[in-house]
């Protein structure tokens, strides 16, 4: 298949991993991190951690959309669906992430609330069209790359006077997030957590093009190389950010020309910028409350906004004890280092968000490297006392 196959090439892979052994300096570290899941995904499917020398080391980062979603806002959903309530849409993962009390979407759902799953935004006002006699919510989650979707369906309820649809937006930005993670104490206070680098979004990137991430590069002294996420992406950026750091550069590189240009994609960026604004601050799993980092639908759209036709408010929740999975997003510990990992925690049985989705760490380590980790085999009970509440 055209830009797939040849992105997946075996031979290219251990040529690229034979420049990056060549390049990579013994006498340092090299500790990159993949800020999104996608990147996360691959690197765990393809093994791509097998083919680094030792002292390149990849750190999984916060985006994964489904992830970083608090628990609050999961119970804010569950609350609105009732029943009795609307009926509630949103996409197959968001069902399964864990709430407060042991619950989620699918357990309302089975429970009586009328919860749907839907493929994009167009499904929930198709939904609405249909059923003109109830209310139609769709539960917006996402990084950039969900927001013009969702900023297209609001402005097709406005045009078709759809008085049965609104939105709960949820919608978060990915340099707010770099920049947290940049400004954390384990980076700047402590230096527990060393980062080199960056491997910037893919998806995100074609909608918000490279041009963000240059602040990142120059104030912070991080090379940024946006990479697909193909295998053969993820290995180039790897070798692009290696040669970045052996020549003391911290630049904004673009991998993945065949997609992202500097400016990003216009049209959306126009339309995501007429029907959203900025809020002051958001929590997100893991980071807490990042200001600037997420979006609500502005006073023209506010017929649409379901935080205010319902007067949602947002309580902050913790998490389970048992799960780190707010450490692993700030790239501070690994899926192995949680208790419960592959034994309570299983993408069937997820104890926390990054266990949900295929773009979550520890779904993805599960799915494709649990076997190589030691560290789990032979564990015991422990871990079932360990999420006990
Ligand atoms: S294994 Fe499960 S409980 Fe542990 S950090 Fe990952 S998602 Fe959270």
């Amino acid at each position: 298949m055209k830009y797939i196959d040849e992105f997946r090439d075996g031979a290219l892979a251990r040529r690229l991993a034979a420049a990056i052994a060549r390049e990579a300096r013994p006498s340092r570290g090299y500790a990159l991190m993949e800020f999104c899941g996608g990147h996360t995904h691959a690197i765990s499917r393809y093994g791509i951690n097998d083919l680094l020398p030792a002292n390149v080391r990849m750190i999984h980062g916060p985006g994964c959309p489904v992830c970083v979603l608090p628990i609050g806002r999961i119970d804010n959903a569950i609350e609105l669906a009732g029943p009795p309530g609307p009926i509630l849409c949103t996409y197959a993962d968001v069902m399964r992430v864990p709430a407060s009390k042991g619950m989620s979407l699918m357990k309302a759902k089975a429970r009586g609330a009328d919860i749907r799953m839907v493929y994009s935004c167009a499904d929930a006002i198709r939904l609405a069209r249909e059923h003109s006699e109830r209310e139609v919510v769709f539960f917006a989650i996402g990084f950039e790359t969900t927001t013009p979707p969702t900023a297209v369906a609001i402005k097709e309820a406005a045009a078709l006077g759809l008085s049965n649809f609104s939105v709960f937006c949820n919608h978060v930005l990915t340099p707010a997030a770099i920049a947290n993670i940049l400004e954390s104490p384990e980076v700047r206070e402590f230096g527990t957590l060393p980062l080199d680098g960056f491997i910037g979004p893919a998806h995100v990137s074609t909608v918000i093009g490279s041009q963000p991430y240059e602040y990142f590069a120059e104030e912070y002294q991080r090379p940024v190389v946006i990479a697909g996420f193909e295998p053969l992406d993820v290995m180039q950026a790897i070798l692009m950010l290696v040669r970045q750091l052996n020549d003391g550069r911290a630049e904004v590189e673009n991998e993945f020309t065949r997609a992202v240009t500097r400016e990003g994609n216009v049209k959306a960026k126009t339309l995501v910028a007429e029907v959203f604004e900025l809020r002051r601050s958001f929590e997100w799993r893991g980071l807490g409350e990042v200001p600037y980092s997420a979006l609500r639908i502005k006073e023209r759209y506010r017929a649409f906004d379901a935080e205010a036709r319902y007067g949602i408010g947002y309580r902050s929740v913790p998490d389970n004890r048992a799960c780190e999975c707010g450490a692993i997003l700030r790239g501070v510990k690994k899926p192995t280092d949680c208790k419960v990992f592959g034994t309570v925690c299983t993408p069937e049985n997820p104890i926390g968000s990054c266990m949900v989705s295929s773009e979550g760490a520890c779904a993805a380590h599960y799915t494709y490297g649990r076997f190589r980790d030691v560290a789990i085999i032979g564990r015991s009970a422990a871990p079932f006392a360990a999420v006990a509440e």
